[in-house]
């Protein structure tokens, strides 16, 4: 998909709570593929949003690692640490939407709530405890005090063609439930964040790891209450250890630093990980 100039924008969005490894630089090695084969632009955007958990030192690793990978990007970086401004501005829309609503369950209270099981690393769909609650009184200040949530179209399907993966399909209640979009800590969640950003750099094509399938789901319903279009999706297949388990932070062997040093080739990396 083009932006409204006609441009491809595309991007990389690592969060910097661990060192990259093999997994991270073939997903944005393909998002550079992919941003170059359309003449378009390739944008870094650091999402540093989880302060307890991002460290300087990752985010400079991360530069430094990608670019050995071989990977290049626009000059201007964004950080989502400063834009906690324009992602305000984001709920803002969503409230006057009426989109979202105000939520005091804590995480316990959700997991007490719901007795059928759900699967494993996938969030269980909210049982809509705080559903009708709305936010009557209180200042600006307060509103961003408290955890908002998202009012997914119980029912609905959700479905979208991924540029390699093809039709997808996401009930809206079943396979996810309402979300959150705003934490009382004062920041967005990953999924308002991501949304927020995309639009704001004007990304017209979302590559990532196929992890977050059901993440778009979820924020194409922000995009629809934004009353914005969403971009195109290009989930890439994750890359396994050797005990099949997908690649996590501490990637040891597999960690770009780790096979930097070992003397491997940047331009190897992809038959490394059997892309080629
Ligand atoms: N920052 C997210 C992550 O590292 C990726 C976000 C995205 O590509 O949408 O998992």
């Amino acid at each position: 998909m083009k932006s409204e100039f006609g441009q491809y924008v595309g991007r990389v969005a690592p969060t910097p709570t661990g060192y990259m490894h093999l997994g991270h630089a073939c997903t944005f090695l393909e998002a550079q593929r992919r941003a170059r084969a359309a003449g378009g632009k390739l944008l870094l955007r650091i999402e540093d949003l989880d302060q307890a958990r991002c460290k300087a030192e990752f985010v400079d690793a991360l530069e430094e690692d990608l670019a050995w990978a071989g990977l290049r990007w626009e000059p201007e970086v964004l950080r989502q640490s400063e834009r906690l401004s324009w992602f305000r501005e984001a709920l803002g829309r969503l409230r006057e939407a009426g989109a979202v609503y105000p939520c005091s369950c804590s995480r316990k209270d959700v997991a007490e709530a719901i007795r059928a099981p759900h699967v494993e690393g996938q969030e269980p769909v909210y049982p809509g405890t705080c559903r009708e609650r709305r936010f009557v009184f209180g200042t600006e200040a307060d509103a961003l005090a408290i955890n908002w949530r998202f009012r997914v179209p119980d029912g609905e399907a959700i479905a979208f063609v991924d540029g390699r993966m093809g039709e997808q399909r996401f009930v809206a209640g079943e396979d996810f439930g309402d979300f959150l979009v705003w934490r009382k800590d004062g920041f967005p969640s990953y999924e308002l964040a991501v949304v927020a950003d995309d639009l704001a750099q004007g990304v017209t094509e979302v590559v990532r790891g196929e992890d977050l399938l059901a993440s778009t789901a979820r924020q194409l319903l922000l995009y629809r209450a934004l009353g914005e279009k969403a971009p195109d999706f290009f989930h890439c297949p994750l890359i396994l250890d050797t005990e099949g388990r997908r690649l996590a932070k501490r990637a040891g062997s597999l960690g770009l630093r780790e096979l930097r040093a070992r003397g491997t080739k940047p331009e190897d990396l992809l038959s490394l990980a059997g892309r080629t």
